[in-house]
């Protein structure tokens, strides 16, 4: 399309932020500048023994965790995070992929992932969504990074309740057995990076990786784009 075409449909039909809903100027996308400047960075991706870590070291066998962002009721990530799983925004997904490629690349500290794997969906939830978040989160992070996404092997076979509707109490219950293995060997002897688009108590990751650690000689790493703040 010419210039001229693309500038007239952009008149015509403006993008809007996806958080304050005012008209991108040329240059924003998805998210206007002045949002974009209020998502609560954790700082923590170029730090060992950050607080992600420590949530989840000693639950699970993990080599490096990292977050992005502070996930509080109310702030800019939490428009960002419902915009993206109840807006039908696929196009923020891989927008705040590419901003999660692009931190966990400068830090240096995850040059050795051999593959993306998402947090799955139950195929349910995915029809109903149209898309799995944190699949297309790994998208928007292997086109900065560079690396495949396995989608086949780590699978959701049990239909859990929407996680933030419930008691943090009731939320390990949610998800145990929720997950299941095909073709393990896809996964043996690699070093994945496990995406998940929140973390809170942690539970749905621990309950990932119980059933990836029957895996041989796997390393995993974790990336959530939020974690609630305290
Ligand atoms: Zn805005």
């Amino acid at each position: 399309m010419n210039a001229f075409f693309r500038n007239l449909i952009q008149t015509l039909f403006p993008s809007t932020c996806a958080c304050c809903g005012d008209v991108l100027m040329a240059g924003e996308n998805q998210i206007c500048i002045n949002c974009l400047s209020n998502l609560t960075a954790t700082l923590y991706t170029a730090h060992d023994d950050n607080r992600t870590e420590r949530l989840l070291t000693g639950r699970i066998p993990l080599h490096k965790a990292t977050s992005i962002f502070v996930f509080r009721q109310g702030n800019t990530v939490q428009q960002v995070i419902h915009s993206m799983k109840f807006h039908g925004n696929s196009d923020l997904c891989l927008f705040m992929g590419r901003q999660m490629g692009l931190e966990l690349l400068q830090s240096g500290r995850f040059d050795d992932i051999d593959l993306l794997v998402p947090v799955p969906l139950h195929w349910r939830r995915r029809l109903q969504r149209g898309y799995n978040q944190s699949e297309l989160l790994c998208r928007g992070i292997s086109q900065i990074m560079n690396r495949p996404i396995n989608t086949r092997t780590l699978v959701r076979h049990r239909y859990t309740h929407e996680q933030s509707l419930q008691a943090a109490a009731d939320r390990e219950e949610n998800v145990k057995d929720a997950f299941r293995l095909h073709h393990p060997d896809e996964l043996t002897g690699k070093h994945i990076l496990l995406v998940d688009d929140v973390l809170t108590t942690g539970a749905t990751l621990v309950s990932c990786c119980e059933v990836l650690s029957r895996v041989n000689n796997l390393k995993i790493s974790i990336a959530t784009l939020s974690v609630a703040g305290q």
